[in-house]
């Protein structure tokens, strides 16, 4: 604590991202990236973008990106809301959306950010313990609350609740606004977008990141009833009202447009975590059914922290989380075919000895 210390940051306690080592040769399985570039016509479109425009203020309201976004999913601009990267979006929804009187709900093994952004904005929570499968039990969320948040797969355990049951936790809170967080969702899910139209308190964000391969250029978006996304303008636009920079707004809209590469990246990614599952599961490992672009496992005799450190012994990282429940798990990214390959090698090679 320092003396010029406002009493809310001492009271803080950041997100802490997954490690980005500087060491090239490292194979990276660690924070969910995608192993395959982002679309080659968003990478022309970015590069398109720069010229003496720059000097110029971004569009505030991204509205090419908004009509592409609303384009894709079949709903209307004013449903939709972007942001720079999903958790900025996220952050927006706690304070706009999720703090009231009542504990939001998430589940106990969930995406760290939540509790995060509730203690940034005094969001009081309660955590809904996960089945012993690691499930999501719908009916476990039946009292009162302020709010739901859950990501759809979950992170870090990649399981999906299927869309009925996402429906009828909506549908079963009607005065409380659900937010499902779709980071992962193209790897193996079924986006509840469609739902928003019926359902004025379902809010779906959904990010670059993942899918479309560009972390780096930091675009997320959300989906819901025009009253919802209106709330996360009234913030966005209290805070900073360019979030999107002139090469994002470029380079989200031409990787929305390009479906072929989606579709054919995606279809990869899915295809190697299936070969991995199998080649996992011979290794003796117990693999929780994934439906995004990482595996969550664990040995039944083989510590969980160690494993992590005879990897990174041999230059591969995976996510290892010291936390109640999962400590004894790992969290493998889905990379390139070669890379997952290499992991089975070196992981063959300690569990000999
Ligand atoms: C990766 C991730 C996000 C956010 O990603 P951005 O890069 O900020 O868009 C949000 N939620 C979950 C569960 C994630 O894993």
């Amino acid at each position: 604590m320092s003396r010029f210390w406002s009493a809310v940051v001492d009271g803080l306690t950041p997100y802490v991202p997954g490690e980005q080592p500087k060491l090239p040769s490292l194979i990276k399985l660690n924070t969910n990236e995608n192993p395959y570039g982002p679309s080659p016509r968003a990478l022309a479109a970015i590069r398109a973008e720069i010229d003496e425009r720059l000097r110029l203020y971004p569009d505030p309201n991204a509205e090419r990106l908004k009509a592409a976004i609303a384009d894709h999913y079949g709903v209307t601009p004013a449903q939709v809301f972007v942001g720079n990267g999903s958790d900025e979006v996220l952050g927006h929804a706690f304070l706009a959306l999720l703090k009231h009187e009542r504990p939001i709900l998430f589940p106990d093994v969930s995406y760290s950010f939540y509790p995060v952004y509730c203690g940034l904005y005094g969001v009081d929570y309660r955590t809904v313990p996960l089945t012993e499968t690691f499930e999501i039990r719908v009916e476990d969320y039946a009292q009162p609350n302020g709010g739901i948040v859950f990501p759809n797969p979950n992170a870090p355990t990649g399981r999906l609740l299927p869309l009925a049951a996402v429906e009828r936790l909506v549908a079963g809170h009607p005065d409380s606004v659900v937010v499902v967080d779709e980071a992962y969702v193209d790897f193996g899910g079924e986006t509840a977008i469609a739902l928003v139209g019926r359902h004025p308190n379902l809010l779906v964000v959904q990010t670059f990141s993942k899918s479309r391969s560009l972390a780096g250029l930091r675009v997320g978006f959300a989906v819901g009833h025009a009253e919802l996304i209106e709330a996360l303008e009234r913030v966005k636009n209290s805070f900073n009202s360019y979030p999107l920079d002139r090469l994002a707004i470029a380079g989200a809209v031409a990787a929305m447009e390009d479906r072929a590469h989606f579709e054919t990246t995606r279809q990869a990614v899915i295809r190697t975590r299936q070969w991995l599952t199998l080649e996992l599961d011979r290794l003796g490992f117990e693999v929780l059914p994934s439906a995004a672009n990482f595996i969550f496992c664990h040995h039944p005799w083989r510590d969980a922290a160690e494993l992590a450190a005879a990897l990174r012994a041999r230059s591969i990282i995976v996510r290892h989380f010291r936390l109640p429940r999962i400590d004894q798990h790992l969290r493998i990214t889905i990379g390139t075919d070669a890379e997952c390959a290499a992991l089975v090698v070196a992981l063959r090679d300690i569990l000999v000895r």
